[in-house]
Parts: C-alpha cells; structure tokens; sequence
C-alpha cells in the first residue's frame, strides 16, 4: 500500500520535526467510500484504525470485517443523529462528534444501560460554518461541563477547518479551547494538512484520501 507508506513516513517526519516521540500520533485511515479492496491492503499493511463517516455504511462494511482483523478500533467521524446512538455504540470504538445535549443525554442513557461506552470527543466548529455541526467555539466550556455532569468521559476536541483557508488558527483555537478544559486529546489534521495540525499538537490525524486515493463520486467533499 503505497499511500499508506508514504503517509507513516509523512506522519513520522512531522512528529520528529515537531520534537515529539515516534508513533505518538494515532492515524486514523478514513476508509469511507473506498472500495474494500484497499481496505483490506491497508488492513494487510497492519493498519488497524479506521474511521467511516455514517453509522451505517461503517456497520454495513465492518459487521464482516472486525472480528477478522483482531485490534480494529473504529472512529465515527461522521454527523450522530440520536436515534442512531445505539447503533453507534454497538459498532464504534470512538465517537468523534459529540455536539450537543440531546446526543449526550441518549449516550449517557447507553452508558447506563450498558456498563461502557465509545470514547468520546467533542466536535467544535471552530468555523462557525453553518452547514457544519459541532459545537461553537465560544460554548464549547458550557457544554463540556453539562457532558460531565451526565457523568460521560471526555477524552479530547475534534475539528474540520472551513475548506479553502488555513487551518492553522483553527487548529490552534481547538487546542486553547482543549487546555481550558483539561482535555488532552485532539483530533485534527486531514490529508492536505496533517503535518501543520501535528506542529499544533494533534494527538490524532484523520487521513483518507492520502492513504487510499480519491474517493468515488460526488462525496468527495462531503464532510469538508
Ligand atoms: C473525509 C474526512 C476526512 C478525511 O479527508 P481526506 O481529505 O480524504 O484526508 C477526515 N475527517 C473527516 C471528518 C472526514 O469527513
């Protein structure tokens, strides 16, 4: 798998230029919309996280898959609507876009009923775009502290900068807003901007076009 190659060794450079340890930024390969064919060569390849952005196609194709590759440890990137939370639950291992009450209540709801839950991030709109979810930047602290008091764990922030600006600032506002909250996680940095998000302290990286090449048609762009 020659993308996922080129990536690690992408990833590996901006950790050492970064001054941070070999192999302390997790890759998640977004394998949404990609042929299972390359799926399975990045999972030939070793690579165990994966991130799907729709709690269905994510079931559809990993139901078969996980119990195959023992360690596969998946990320929903994608919108959570409420009523597909149990199904969330079941299937992921991460849930990256936490944003709002409703959704809390529902998985801490599953918590109860369950005993464990996916770890969780929050998504923060870094933006303000309209047509993106997350929470916005300037309610990020309140929200936080209503996901705790539901007694849900928090492990860290998530963002998709505005397509067509630089992520920089937006990457360095996830993080301020992260160190105000004590949370250590961040999730940031795409195929075309890994390395910048990596300088700013991601501690995960979402790669999917690099690794597997151009998605199929027009959800190219869709989480952008
Ligand atoms: C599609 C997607 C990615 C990967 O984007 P690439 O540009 O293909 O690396 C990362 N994060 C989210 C939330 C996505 O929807």
């Amino acid at each position: 798998m020659e993308g996922l190659a080129a990536v690690r060794a992408r990833l590996a450079a901006a950790e050492a230029a970064a001054g941070r340890p070999a192999g302390s930024v997790a890759l998640v390969a977004v394998s949404k919309e990609q042929p299972e064919a390359r799926v399975r060569a990045a999972l030939a390849a070793g690579q165990r996280r994966f991130g799907e952005n729709r709690v269905q196609e994510g079931e559809a194709r990993w139901a078969a898959l996980a119990p195959a590759f023992p360690g596969v440890e998946l990320h929903l990137i994608g919108p959570l609507q409420t009523n597909k939370a149990r199904a969330a639950v079941a299937r992921f291992d991460v849930i990256q876009t936490l944003d709002r009450p409703r959704l809390a209540r529902a998985l801490a709801d599953l918590a109860a009923a369950r005993g464990a839950l996916p770890r969780l991030f929050v998504q923060v709109n870094t933006g303000a775009e309209p047509q993106k979810v997350g929470v916005l930047p300037g309610a990020a602290d309140a929200f936080l502290a209503e996901v705790r008091a539901m007694g849900l764990a928090v492990e860290g922030l998530m963002c998709i900068p505005p397509a067509g600006h630089d992520p920089v600032p937006h990457f360095r506002l996830l993080r301020s807003i992260a160190a105000t909250a004590g949370l250590a996680g961040l999730s940031m940095g795409m195929s075309d901007d890994f390395e910048a998000a990596v300088a700013e302290g991601a501690t995960v990286v979402r790669v999917g076009a690099a690794i597997f090449g151009p998605r199929a048609g027009a959800g190219a762009v869709r989480g952008r």
